[in-house]
């Protein structure tokens, strides 16, 4: 008995097999007329991913195969849930016109893998005018990693080195990487991938893994490998020194994997779809420089930071509604809005970079005219670092070159309006590095109609006039009309038939149609071709040799469209480095001119940034708080902190109580940001400003708004806490914010107060502490480097007024039934707890009294010579009893006793 063909052993089946065993790892997805379609399992995980109707291809048989698909056009609106469920997505295209196939009677379509989309390799994929999307290689070799980062959509590569793993995993915090490559090795061994997701868990964020072979990571071929990809003798003019194969490695690799994705196609010839192009050494013709990272040029900030200070992304949703980021986005460019996200990520932490920053800013806030003319020209200017990277990998359309040459001519009014002007270092340069290629422009111009087709294989980008050729092509289309006309009539007479009608449908080419009334009249040079009802249908030598030369100038007319748009895109191609350049250029144009934009329409102020150890803020505001409350109604406050100084007047830590909601954070939080838009070139939002270098912010906020408290919450804050007390250094900025609230009262007082004296004591760096804890006001009295502040209140009869002012002292209550009157809780309910409160308070007596332990500060580890009590764990006991209680009689000196004696006799006479 013949056995039944395998619904597999078709012919079309056959060819998405083979391209599916070459890369199992991936989606397949088949272009199929107007469809992308997958096969199989394929097709199974696309419909539950994308919620696309699941079918069957040979529905009848006995062996359906399951099948799903998408139209084309839509296909990109799938790809972002198919990428966020961690799939490769490959795609198999046409490799020729159908057209081709059929003339030489082939049923099938050649077909081949053309592009592998993966999170971290999108390119044409990319929405125009987002974030920066980066593909992150991490190699390490002998305890040094090393980390290459590549965004594929703009050909931005950088390499910097960690030297440990949270080192790495500050890194990947600042990336934010789509999708992480590592050695195969790596991948395979189950403790390396724990200490990487462990990475990933400790900054929030996670990515798919991948694993590359080990020969893609040699140091030497590695090397090798780059310098022939950037075109360049050697590494050394990137920073990468002899010794430093991890960072070479990792470069290296990144390139390769993006390759490997983007390779597909090989020749990079030109194709009648954009998904064709591309592949091969060309793959990545944008990426022409590798820039290394130096850590110690730039301000530190860990992702629990960038967290809680709600820097580029909320914590609520991502997005970027009420970010810092959000705040001071003025830019008017997709790449100045990438840059300036840069900047806030990684601030600057050398005085001199970040002066010349400030140099081009106070131009550009000074000259409003200036300015004005810059950012309406930036305008103009379209997400060029992405028109860029397409046109060089040859995926560009005729569009993305006319939007190329509306850039430059907006770049070229950027520098006519820059010239003559005196310029700072930083402006100065870019302006020198503004070299729009005009001839470029002006061929573009010449050659591309000002609003082509999204599709460069259908004709209709070229300008009429602009190539000899083409216009006697098109000719032949234009003239078609009339000399059908004419032959008509021509054949019409001849026959003497004044009906006779010439036509054309797709499957016959022209004809010309007589009734079968006339059939008698048809003369021998009439081939018959087709009988319909009533008439007869016809071709003559001289239609049939027109219908070659029309049809001929159809196939013709696209072609030769193609051929001068693929020279043209080739030119820019070669042109792509210097072009790169300029559109860097305009970004950080950009960029100053937002940072001028914002600064002026704030009123913000240009801060003095200097070695000193100094953190003075003068009616200082919120930034993004300010856009909520409204400006004008946001209370200003000043800051005035000096690490480690010896002045009694200038504290280095400052402890803030004071009700809830009554703006303590969102005080502690405005002196980090102010640090970091400095750190960063902008000016910041108060009246004066003076930031002594930070070599790294730090921020703990308790959670102390969260419902849902446990152990595991209270973990993660005190890891947190455990990070900045073993970093932090004289030069860091701590910003700390109910801390210690996860655990009993005693323990998280006890913690507070501990942490608060390691960092005024053994640190010494310029620190701010919002806490509940009224105890740690205490620590103030014998450390003249720790001053207490608090946020002043109107009360008024039973009203009370957050005047959000911070002055110094302590809270002394902590209206929390105001605030839950505020909230909505029942008058009644309200009312009786101020009953409560009132006997309470009659009675000084606190609920807890007597749980609470004495607790000492530990006097011989930090060296200060008396011990002092938290007084108000023992609210009966005076403060000169406890000092008494306290006294090392032994350790004082007799000639000091007496005036001790004096001093303590006259405190208690206060006291009582
Ligand atoms: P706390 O940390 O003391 O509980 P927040 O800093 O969260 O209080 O501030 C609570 C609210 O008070 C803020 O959301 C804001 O609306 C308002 N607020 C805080 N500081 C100011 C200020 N300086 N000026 C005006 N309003 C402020």
């Amino acid at each position: 008995m013949a056995k039944a063909p395998s619904p597999l052993d078709t012919p079309m089946m056959r060819q998405y097999l083979e391209v599916k065993a070459e890369r199992p790892d991936c989606l397949l997805m088949m272009r199929m007329g107007d469809f992308f379609e997958a096969f199989l399992d394929d097709a199974v995980e696309l419909s539950r991913i994308t919620g696309v109707a699941l079918t069957s291809r040979n529905k009848d048989s006995d062996h359906p195969i399951a099948m799903a698909g998408v139209p084309h056009f839509s296909f990109p609106g799938h790809l972002p849930k198919l990428l966020a469920a961690g799939k490769r997505v490959a795609i198999m295209d046409q490799l020729e016109d159908p057209k081709e196939a059929a003339k030489d009677g082939r049923s099938l379509v050649r077909r081949g893998l053309t592009r592998v989309i993966t999170a971290g390799t999108l390119i044409d994929e990319v929405d125009a005018g987002g974030g920066a999307n980066h593909l992150v290689a991490i190699t390490a070799s002998e305890g040094v990693i090393g980390i290459a980062a590549l965004d594929v959509s703009t050909g931005r590569f950088t390499v910097e080195e960690a030297g440990s793993p949270p080192q790495l995993a500050l890194a990947l915090s600042r990336l934010q990487p789509s999708e992480v490559v590592v050695p195969e090795e790596l991948r395979d061994s189950p403790e390396a991938m724990a200490r990487l997701a462990n990475a990933f868990a400790s900054i929030g964020a996670s990515a798919p893994i991948s694993g590359l072979a080990a020969y893609a990571w040699k140091g030497g071929d590695a090397r090798r490998f780059l310098c022939e990809r950037l075109k360049v003798g050697s590494l050394d003019g990137f920073g990468i020194g002899g010794g430093e194969d991890h960072l070479a490695a990792a470069a290296a690799a990144a390139m390769r994997y993006a390759e490997g994705a983007l390779r597909i196609g090989g020749d990079g010839s030109l194709r009648l779809h954009e998904t064709m192009d591309g592949g091969g050494t060309g793959a990545l013709a944008h990426v022409r420089a590798l820039t290394r990272l130096h850590h110690a040029e730039h301000l530190v900030i860990d992702a629990s930071c960038r967290r809680n200070l709600d820097l580029l992304r909320n914590s609520r949703d991502g997005g970027r509604d009420g970010t810092l980021l959000g705040a001071v986005d003025r830019t008017k460019t997709a790449p100045g809005g990438r840059l300036l996200a840069e900047w806030l990520s990684r601030p600057l932490a050398q005085a001199a970079g970040i002066g010349a920053r400030h140099d081009a800013v106070s131009l550009l806030v000074a000259g409003d005219s200036l300015r004005a003319d810059l950012r309406d020209l930036l305008a103009e200017v379209y997400d060029l670092e992405r028109l860029l990277a397409r046109i060089a990998t040859a995926r560009g359309n005729a569009r993305d070159l006319v939007q190329l040459r509306r850039s430059l001519a907006a770049a070229e009014r950027v520098r006519g309006s820059m010239r003559g002007q005196p310029l700072p270092a930083l402006l100065a340069e870019a302006a020198e590095a503004l070299v729009p290629d005009a001839a470029l422009a002006v061929e573009i111009a010449r050659l591309l109609v000002d609003d082509p087709p999204i599709a460069i294989g259908e004709g209709g980008m070229v300008r009429d006039g602009a190539d000899a050729e083409l216009d006697g092509l098109r000719a032949i289309r234009t003239d078609a009309g009339e000399w059908l006309a004419s032959y008509q009539r021509r054949e019409a007479e001849a026959c003497g038939l004044a009906k006779l009608k010439v036509g054309y449908n797709k499957v016959f080419g022209y004809y010309i149609e007589i009734s079968k009334a006339n059939g008698e009249k048809v003369p021998p040079h009439f081939v018959r071709k087709q009988t319909l009802v009533g008439a007869e249908r016809y071709i003559t030598p001289e239609l049939k040799e027109y219908e070659d030369k029309a049809l001929g100038a159809e196939d013709r007319i696209r072609a030769r469209e193609l051929a001068l748009f693929g020279a043209l895109r080739d030119r820019a191609a070669d042109a792509v480095g210097a072009l790169q350049r300029c559109a860097t250029a305009l970004a950080v144009i950009d960029v100053v001119a937002g940072l001028a934009e914002a600064a002026r329409k704030g009123d913000w102020c240009r801060p003095v940034v200097d070695d000193s150890q100094e953190l003075v803020l003068e009616e200082c505001r919120h930034p993004v708080v300010e856009q909520v409350v409204g400006r004008g109604l946001f209370v200003a406050n000043d800051t005035a902190l000096r690490a480690a100084s010896s002045e009694p007047q200038v504290p280095r830590l400052a402890v803030i109580t004071g009700p809830n909601m009554a703006g303590k954070s969102t005080y502690i939080r405005q002196v980090a940001l102010a640090v970091i838009l400095a750190q960063a070139g902008s000016f910041v939002p108060a009246r004066a400003a003076r930031v002594g270098l930070v070599d790294r912010v730090f921020t703990r906020v308790g959670a102390g708004d969260e419902l849902a408290r446990n152990l595991s919450t209270f973990m993660v804050e005190m890891a947190e806490t455990a990070a900045i007390l073993n970093h932090a250094t004289r030069r860091s900025l701590v910003v700390l914010d109910e801390v210690g609230r996860g655990t009993s009262t005693f323990d998280g007082v006890s913690l507070a107060w501990a942490i608060t004296e390691h960092l005024h004591d053994r640190i010494g760096c310029r620190s701010l502490f919002a806490t509940h804890y009224h105890e740690l006001v205490d620590l103030a009295a014998d450390r003249p480097g720790i001053a207490n502040l608090t946020v002043a209140v109107a009360e008024q009869d039973e009203d009370v007024v957050f005047l959000h002012r911070i002055v110094p002292g302590a809270a002394t209550k902590s209206y929390g039934i105001h605030v839950a009157r505020l909230a909505g809780v029942p008058a009644t309910v309200v009312a009786r707890a101020r009953e409560v409160l009132a006997t309470l308070e009659q009675l000084n007596v606190s609920l807890t009294e007597r749980e609470r332990p004495a607790v000492r500060t530990d006097a011989a580890a930090n060296g200060r010579p008396a011990a002092m009590q938290l007084t108000l764990f023992q609210a009966n006991e005076s403060a000169t009893l406890q000092r008494l209680k306290a006294l090392d009689l032994d350790g004082v000196a007799p000639r000091d006793a007496l005036a001790l004696l004096y001093e303590l006799k006259k405190a208690a006479q206060t006291e009582a």
